[in-house]
């Protein structure tokens, strides 16, 4: 377990070096913006949704390293995805790093496991939700700055 553990931790610090779909989505008809005043996470989300499908969605903004690599991981798993498959994953990962969920219970995240270790860091909590956060209000359509205060 200590090694899946290191694993994991090796891919969120390559995620936060080397973010993964990160830039502006020309053909974007959905974004939102997120604020962690916490940390100073700032993120940009957008999707291009057609059908109630993620056809593809990409990020950018400035923050920690936990919060690019959550970003980042989650443009990678939510392509493809419905609406209300990401509304799923939203609240499995939400319930993960809150401590809610044990590891085990949440089968289909993947590579969003790699964030259960978040908590026992409560105050990490909010940058590893805050793209999913921003992605949210981007699905829901109102272009509003999400904070998670
Ligand atoms: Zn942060």
């Amino acid at each position: 377990m200590t090694d899946l553990h290191e694993l994991y931790q090796e891919l969120i610090l390559d995620h936060g070096r080397r973010p993964r779909n990160f830039g502006k989505l020309q053909e974007a008809n959905r974004s939102a913006e997120g604020y962690n005043p916490l940390c100073g996470d700032k993120v940009k989300v957008y999707v291009k949704l057609d059908n109630d499908v993620v056809k593809d969605v990409r990020f950018e903004g400035s923050g920690c390293a936990i919060s690019t690599a959550s970003a980042s991981i989650m443009t990678e798993t939510l392509k493809g995805k419905t609406r209300s498959q990401a509304e799923y994953l939203f609240e499995t990962f939400h319930d993960l790093v809150t401590g809610k969920a044990a590891k085990l219970d949440a089968p289909d995240l993947g590579k969003l496991e790699a964030f259960s270790g978040v908590s026992e860091f409560p105050i990490r909590v909010k940058c590893a939700t805050l793209g999913w956060h921003t992605l949210r209000a981007a699905l829901a359509g109102n272009g509003e700055l999400v904070s998670t205060e």
